[in-house]
């Protein structure tokens, strides 16, 4: 049992200690609450320019501290270190993408018989953002950063194994000159402070990133008060590896290994056309193992450790020690190490190809033909990403249509990108993040009627 007044911060690759951070209570979340409520309609108050000129200091600020927040990345979730680099280049990235947001966030005008409505995008208020483990600057900017410039406040919670970097952000924030109580951070425990945020009455909106079971009970919370709610959940995405692919690049197995597995869009389901299948099996048994998993300080890492002990524990439970698979190799303990593993005897209706099991482990599984790829494809309560790889555009348009999923990728596994929409169908959540309406989703559209009928001036009859 975890303490609840501090969280202790591991090394995933040592296990040492990293840090100790105070855990908020429920009542340091309703002080923060107050605390931004206050600090908000002023922030909302600057001209766009002005809030966008803050913003861009605060992104010049976080590119001066880019390998000080890379390393801490590293240190804090095990992430290798060109990873943690471009997280932490991201978080730097959306901040610019947002501040031009603040500028461009108009209303409309829309003429209407006896006069004209004007329409205005009107802040929140104070919004709460929860924040997951996997990528935790990186879904701590999407949340946050559209929401600033937009002229809410936020406060943040990040995942409770990984606080330090969200804790550097908000200082960042502060030396860059954003005034005070706009951007905090209170790390804390999801059960305690993750509920008190939620359930908060003057918190306008919640945006909630992780696991699919804890964003059910977060929108069941959200719905007590009709409080609107953003939710980036689980996935079980696609790889659809036709015959006439690339095989070398479709099975790419960094399209289920990056972050060690632990990515909501990661395509830990191989599907590939069965006159391939022999092929794609040798091929991926040599790509496993040349993948170097370790230090993943030392920069030719490929793969880093698991989070957690917790998340070790939840991998193994999969990946049964007789389970016919290929697998590469990773170091013994200390650390949260687990191999790179692609199951080949698993069914489609198996538990491994059917739950995200947040590590680096991938079912691989044939197809017959386009409608047979297609309905595999879409056999899974979530929908969030996936690939598909085939030289014939036709068919390509024809699969992109047709499986249901939020981000998709023709011949590349790339699926998040600041300009565009993110985000996913069915039980992979709701509403979108990032690209051109993120500022939008922070906002309430105000719609003002202004007469043109001049007013009497006799005044009112006697
Ligand atoms: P959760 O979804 O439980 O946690 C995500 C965030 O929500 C954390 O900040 C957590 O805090 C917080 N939280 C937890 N419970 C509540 C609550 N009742 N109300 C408000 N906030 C809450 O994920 P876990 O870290 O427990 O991971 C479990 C599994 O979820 C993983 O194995 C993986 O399969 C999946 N997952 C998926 C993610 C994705 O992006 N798809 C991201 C993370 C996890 P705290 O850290 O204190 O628990």
């Amino acid at each position: 049992m975890s303490d609840p007044h501090e969280l202790v911060v591991l090394n995933p690759a040592t296990e040492e200690v990293v840090a100790t951070v105070p855990a908020a209570s429920e009542e340091d979340v309703a002080a923060a609450v107050v605390r931004a409520t206050r600090a908000q309609p002023g922030w909302a108050a600057l001209a766009p320019a002005d809030r966008a000129r803050l913003l861009r200091r605060f992104a010049d600020t976080v590119d001066a501290h880019l390998e000080e927040l890379a390393q801490l990345e590293v240190r804090e979730a095990g992430h290798t270190v060109g990873n943690a680099r471009w997280e932490a280049g991201n978080a730097r990235d959306l901040l610019l993408y947002a501040a031009g947001g603040a500028e461009r966030l108009l209303g409309k005008q829309i003429p209407v018989p006896g006069g004209w409505n004007v329409t205005f995008q009107e802040p929140l208020g104070v919004v709460g953002v929860i924040a997951p483990w996997n990528f935790p600057m990186p879904i701590a900017a999407w949340g946050s950063f559209p929401a600033l410039a937009a002229g809410n406040a936020v406060v943040l919670k990040p995942a409770e194994t990984t606080p330090l970097t969200a804790l550097r952000l908000a200082e960042l924030a502060l030396q860059a000159g954003l005034p005070e109580h706009v951007f905090q951070v209170l790390p804390g425990h999801g059960h305690t402070a993750g509920r008190a945020l939620v359930d908060h009455p003057d918190v306008a909106k919640i945006v909630f990133t992780g696991s699919t079971r804890t964003g059910r009970e977060v929108m069941e919370r959200c719905a007590r008060l009709v409080k609107p709610v953003t939710l980036e959940l689980g996935g079980k995405s696609p790889n659809i590896v036709f015959a006439d692919a690339d095989l070398t690049t479709a099975l790419d197995p960094f399209s289920f290994l990056d972050n060690s597995g632990q990515d909501c869009c990661a395509r830990t389901r191989i599907l590939v056309q069965e006159t391939v299948l022999e092929e794609a099996r040798e091929f991926l048994a040599d790509a496993l193992a040349a993948v170097v998993v370790g230090d993943p300080a030392d920069e030719k890492t490929q793969m880093g450790p698991l989070i957690s002990r917790q998340q070790l524990d939840r991998v193994r439970s999969y990946v049964p020690e007789d389970a016919p698979a290929l697998r590469g190799s990773a170091p013994d303990g200390p650390g949260f190490w687990f191999p790179p593993t692609v199951l080949t005897g698993e069914r489609p209706d198996g538990r491994a190809a059917r739950e995200e099991i947040f590590g680096p482990v991938a079912v691989l599984l044939p197809f017959t033909d386009e409608q047979d790829a297609v309905r595999l494809a879409n056999d899974t309560p979530y929908g969030l990403s996936g690939s598909l790889w085939t030289r014939d555009l036709g068919r390509a348009l024809r699969v992109s249509q047709a499986v249901r999923a939020g981000n998709l990728s023709v011949n590349s596994h790339s699926s998040v990108r600041y300009w565009t929409p993110f985000g996913g169908f069915k039980q992979s959540g709701l509403g979108r993040e990032l690209g051109p309406d993120a500022l939008t989703a922070f906002t309430e559209t105000k719609n003002v009627f202004i007469s043109n009928v001049s007013p009497s001036t006799e005044g009112p009859a006697q």
